[in-house]
């Protein structure tokens, strides 16, 4: 492997070649020490990796670990996936995001079952075949649960090669190839010992498989380390082989924007259940088709008005500040089982659902006991969750 640097950053940098292999006894010795206990690394069991990877693309670990336990408790094989309806699917994945990878991993697990007899590929170049698997999460899959040779190459590792080699990040199709033939030519090709699958909760890297414990050492050090914007140069195990050592120019950020938004919080009682009106988002929306989500209200219409609550949504690079506004005033109601309301409604129900736009449609009342089971959008369930309106059987409501 070749460090091809950029001049003046890396000028007190190593020059030359990077020897594999002390590269990855460096990198796995500081792994074997310092890898994060993260659920999906007790297991070899391919579904279980799989499912971890589809929920890892473009989500942070710390939001992943939560989901990845409930829907391996909901769904835990591959048969239990393929047999249940999307829409529990999609609720098991609200919050998550992106809600296209459920669908998608939905849709595979069907595929599996129907057309490869509940075999799931065991190569990368078979699972890129799967709706929903890309080069990265096929990659990662291959190696981490069949310990195929292959790199993988997330954000965090390449800028990991980046700065370890000094190349620019120009994002040109040539810099790609350069992360990918240096991410490759550092994936160890030892033969594979696989460790028996675990559910004891216990156990730690090394597998026994060393590509997909390089990859994943790979990607813990781009993760932990080797930050994006603070790298933490002087507790990185390959400090004395990187060209730059914190001096590699970082690419700016996307700034990101604002955007108000405003909702309808409408509950009602009907005997001793509880209702909140939901609207289903059209199943030819481009974005989260069929999910179920607070109606939405003209920012103008709502202008002078309190709110009951207001909170900050960020999707990729948008925050999102929003206002939900409501009819009731949601009042305590027994010990322990409140709603968090506290400010008195200033407007009527009827005032509020006669300004919902006039393309809103298809609206329900919906038991708020049933909406821990409805493929609700991340925002909702947030704003449901926040004023304690998710699987609450004790709310009181005051005109
Ligand atoms: S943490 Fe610092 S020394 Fe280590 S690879 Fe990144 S830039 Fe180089």
């Amino acid at each position: 492997m070749k460090g091809s640097t950029t001049g003046g950053d890396a000028a007190d940098g190593p020059r030359g070649e990077l020897n594999p292999i002390t590269f990855r006894r460096r990198l796995m010795r500081w792994y074997r020490d310092n890898a994060r206990a993260l659920p999906w690394r007790d297991t070899s069991d391919p579904y279980g990796i799989w499912v971890s990877e589809i929920m890892l693309q473009q989500t942070r670990v710390a939001a992943v670990i939560e989901y990845y336990t409930e829907f391996m408790r909901r769904f835990p094989t591959l048969v239990s996936l393929a047999l249940a309806p999307e829409a529990d699917v999609l609720a098991a994945w609200s919050g998550l995001g992106y809600y296209r990878r459920a669908r998608m991993l939905h849709k595979a697990a069907q595929f599996i079952m129907t057309e490869r007899r509940g075999q799931l590929p065991s190569s990368s170049l078979e699972l890129r075949t799967l709706p929903g698997i890309g080069e990265y999460t096929a990659a990662a899959i291959a190696s981490i649960a069949f310990g195929e040779s292959v790199a993988v190459v997330d954000g965090n590792v390449e800028r990991v090669i980046l700065r370890l080699t000094g190349r620019a990040n120009d994002a040109t199709a040539a810099a790609r190839r350069f992360v990918r033939e240096q991410a490759q030519a550092l994936v160890p090709h030892a033969p594979v010992t696989l460790k028996p699958y675990s559910q004891s909760g216990e156990g730690s890297p090394p597998s026994g498989n060393p590509a997909g414990d390089h990859n994943q050492a790979m990607m813990e050090l781009g993760a932990t380390v080797c930050l994006p914007h603070a790298p933490r140069c002087s507790e990185c195990p390959v400090h004395s082989l990187c060209c730059t050592r914190g001096e590699h120019p970082t690419p700016t950020r996307t700034p990101q924007r604002s955007q108000p938004a405003a909702c309808l919080l409408d509950l009602r009682k009907r005997g001793p259940a509880t209702e909140v009106l939901l609207e289903c988002r059209p199943g030819d929306a481009a974005v989260m088709p069929a999910m179920y989500e607070l109606p939405k209200l003209p920012q103008e219409a709502v202008e002078g008005l309190e709110p009951a609550l207001r909170l900050r949504h960020a999707i990729t690079n948008t925050n999102y500040y929003v206002q939900v506004y409501s009819p009731r005033r949601l009042v305590r109601s027994g010990s322990g089982s409140h709603l968090s309301v506290d400010k008195p409604s200033t407007v009527s129900a009827h005032a509020l659902r006669s300004v919902l736009p006039t393309e809103t449609q298809n609206l329900h009342w919906t038991r708020t006991t049933r909406l821990a089971s409805l493929p609700l959008t991340g925002l909702t369930r947030k704003i449901l969750q926040r004023l304690k309106v998710m699987k609450n059987t004790r709310i009181t409501l005051a005109e």
